[in-house]
């Protein structure tokens, strides 16, 4: 390695992209060495259950937009970062290579689950271009397609299969979809829309076995029953890819644990951004965790760029809390789902406007304080109510610090 520093971003997709763009604008003179397991240019990912699934995946049009520092780093495609030793600061590649760095950018996102064996090698899971290609292929008129899993992803495909033309089951563990982001009624008007096109859910049971045949996947449940479908689509979540950093004494149970300027492990010069970094947002509490939307790779990418280049300079890290307002959208006929905050952590739900068999604003309540609103249409309410959430967060963080100082805690 040269006197002039090296950063090596392992992951080159959004959340590795917006970082080596930000390692330049802030400044970094050094190199930067980015490593993409995938052979695409980064592209986006949510048109791959919607629009891109619909009408075929073009890795054209589905590219980022890309600043002009991108190209500064050396982009090395296919290839896999195998091992890490933060100690050393060394990234063993799959093709032999060992590299030394100076700061470490970790950007590997997730990848799709799939059930455990011997039922896990069938059907489809989505998360790669490649893989909505391979989908769509098969995503043909009259085609019976068995989803398994509820959450978004699952509902997403369901939809767009539908306006392909298929026939489509909704199988999952959960009592109704996506239960554990918009909870139990949210979830359930959502159902009801589905089934007004034709889907059908079989829900709060486990898939039991499936048995491939002649081009045929027959799925039993737990209580027995059996769906057939031409075309299998595994979508019950994803699995932090983390392997890579095996060995390192961190703390890997669902992402790499950060502290609030994204260090991994609080360690220095070595950060990570986008749906692998778990990190605690003060706009909620001081438990870290992760968040698997588009924004937070954008947003965390700036803030892990900002503490790696002060650490590399020696220079103290910006001492102002890093508080991002998680946000995400879901597309399902014409339906779109908008979400700010964390409605996941409430415990109450209501409606404030509306109602849920058609446009609605709902807010997410935990004790005393709105942690998150879902938007069921209503787009022209989009700005208010993000304002709506992101001032009822600001305003419960600024009572809790004065509550805080004035016992003499923090
Ligand atoms: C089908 C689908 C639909 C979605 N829809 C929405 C939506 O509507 N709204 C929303 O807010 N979000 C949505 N998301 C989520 C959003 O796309 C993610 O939050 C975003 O892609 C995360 O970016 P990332 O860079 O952190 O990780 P990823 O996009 O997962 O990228 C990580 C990259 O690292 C690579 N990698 C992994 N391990 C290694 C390794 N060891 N060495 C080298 N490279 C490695 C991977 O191959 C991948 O290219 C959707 C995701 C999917 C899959």
């Amino acid at each position: 390695m040269g006197s002039i520093g090296r950063i090596v971003v392992v992951g080159g997709s959004l959340g590795g992209l917006r970082t080596t763009e930000a390692l330049y604008l802030g400044g970094w003179e050094g190199e930067v060495v980015v490593l993409s397991e995938e052979l695409h240019p980064p592209y986006t990912r949510p048109p791959l259950s919607k629009t891109a699934l619909a009408h075929g995946p073009d890795a054209s049009t589905l590219a980022f937009k890309q600043r002009p520092e991108a190209a500064r780093a050396q982009w090395r495609h296919g290839v896999r970062a195998l091992a890490c030793d933060l100690a050393a600061r060394t990234v063993t590649l799959s093709d032999g290579d060992v590299l030394s760095y100076d700061g470490l950018v970790a950007a590997t996102g997730v990848r799709a689950r799939r059930l455990p064996a011997p039922l896990g090698t069938a059907g489809h899971v989505l998360r790669t271009l490649d893989d909505c290609r391979n989908l769509r292929t098969e995503l043909v008129a009259g085609a019976r397609v068995v989803v398994v899993g509820a959450g978004f992803i699952g509902c997403e495909v369901a939809a767009t299969a539908v306006g392909l033309g298929c026939s489509v089951d909704v199988v999952a563990a959960d009592d109704v979809p996506m239960q554990t982001p918009l909870g139990t009624d949210v979830g359930a008007a959502v159902q009801r829309r589905h089934e007004r096109e034709g889907v059908r859910f079989h829900l709060g049971r486990q898939v039991a076995g499936i048995v491939e045949h002649d081009g045929t996947s027959l799925v039993t449940l737990s209580d027995g029953t059996e769906v057939l479908g031409d075309v299998l689509v595994q979508a019950i979540g994803s699995a932090p890819s983390v392997d890579w950093l095996d060995g390192n004494g961190l703390d890997l149970t669902d992402g790499v644990v950060c502290d609030n300027g994204l260090r991994i492990g609080g360690r220095p010069a070595a950060v990570a951004v986008g749906d692998v970094a778990r990190f605690p947002n003060p706009l909620f509490d001081d438990v870290p965790r992760r968040v698997e939307h588009w924004q937070m790779p954008v947003d965390t990418a700036r803030r892990a760029a900002t503490t790696l280049l002060a650490d590399l300079a020696g220079a103290p890290a910006d001492p102002t809390p890093f508080t991002p307002l998680p946000s995400f959208w879901s597309d399902q006929y014409d339906l779109r789902l908008q979400s700010f905050g964390a409605p996941g952590l409430g415990e109450r739900v209501e409606v404030l406007d509306g109602d849920l068999d058609g446009d609605a604003v709902v807010g997410y309540h935990r004790g005393d304080r709105l942690v998150g609103a879902v938007l069921l249409g209503f787009p022209r309410k989009m700005v208010q109510v993000r304002r709506m959430v992101q001032a009822a967060l600001t305003a419960a963080r600024e009572r809790e610090r004065e509550r805080a100082s004035s016992v003499g805690v923090g």
